[in-house]
């Protein structure tokens, strides 16, 4: 079962507790199958076809529970490739529910006043046409409408509930969407999916963790990189003094150093200050390292001058 389905089998658990709010779910349901509620189709037949069992199924418990007749059947989807669908069809009593239904959408066109048909309206369109992406791969919370009306609906109840959707086209579809993590979290709260909110901001917090830990790890990748470059460079410079020049021709606290780098390839500035006697300091290490290096440079550049008395221009005298 896909994460978005698991939702939708959730969200068909909660069962609304008062009418008002039965009202406002069902009207949801009807606005996303693009049933809107004018007089006409008051006394008319309805028909919904939805994807999910457990949402055809609670969608037909709230419509017997508001006294209409109604039957549900299997059948083929509208949507292309063909899909299973559950046919919700309202046979009768429809004029009970048009008007709780009237009460609660002021006008058949504006939004429920109450928080708590808000909520109910929230997820009344998730259930019927919305989907949710795994929240181990991206945080997206999208209800596909093919109406613009209804999209418009559903923005104005985000709205309204402190949430940000946002529109966009996909073919002929009005697609309503939610991209961050928090807004995702608030709105299945706002739903009543306890164990799908539990479930994102688990992810969350691993995920948060899973950066961090990686953060930490490339940055001190990084650090040992450079401190195996930079004694590399300084066992290179220090064989060129000792091969060209010989350590002994250096002066004695700069051949020590020498000595313990090639001793100590991998030890740090610090480690190496600590080996002396008596101590060096880290930046007095680096001091005498980077005197050590300027000496392998100036021999390397009076080579490429030419062959000559390198040692005699480029060493300090003991
Ligand atoms: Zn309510």
């Amino acid at each position: 079962m896909t994460f978005s389905s698991e939702v939708k089998a959730e969200l068909s658990r909660v069962m609304p507790q008062k009418s008002c709010c039965a009202a406002a779910e069902l009207a949801a349901v009807f606005r996303s199958e693009g049933i809107v509620f004018s007089q006409e189709e008051k006394s008319g037949r309805i028909a919904v076809a939805l994807g999910h069992p457990a949402v055809a199924r609670k969608v037909y418990r709230l419509l017997r529970a508001a006294g209409c007749r109604v039957t549900l059947a299997i059948g083929k989807g509208r949507r292309r490739p063909p899909t299973r669908a559950f046919h919700v069809n309202v046979t009768g009593g429809t004029d009970l529910l048009w008007e709780k239904i009237r009460d609660v959408v002021p006008g058949g066109v504006g939004i429920p006043e109450q928080v708590c048909c808000q909520r109910a309206s929230l997820r009344g369109f998730f259930i019927s046409r919305g989907s949710l992406a795994s929240p181990e791969k991206e945080y997206h919370l999208e209800i596909t409408l093919d109406q613009k009306g209804s999209a418009e609906w559903l923005l104005a109840c985000l709205e309204a509930l402190g949430l940000e959707g946002r529109l966009s086209r996909r073919k002929r579809a009005y697609v309503v969407y939610l991209k961050e993590s928090e807004q995702i979290v608030e709105a299945l709260k706002l739903m009543g999916a306890s164990a799908a909110t539990f479930a994102v901001e688990n992810i969350r917090i691993v995920k948060g963790m899973r950066n961090r830990v990686n953060r930490l790890v490339n940055s001190e990748t990084a650090n040992v990189d450079k401190t195996v470059n930079a004694a590399i460079a300084q066992l290179d410079a220090i064989r060129l003094l000792q091969e060209r020049v010989g350590l002994d021709a250096l002066p004695e606290h700069l051949a020590v150093l020498a000595r313990l780098r090639l001793q100590h390839p991998y030890a740090s500035l610090r480690e190496l200050g600590e080996m002396m006697h008596p101590k060096v300091t880290k930046s007095g290490v680096n001091y005498r390292m980077n005197r050590l290096l300027e000496y392998a440079r100036k021999l390397v550049e009076a080579d490429e001058q030419g062959p000559g008395s390198a040692r005699r221009n480029i060493l300090p005298t003991r």
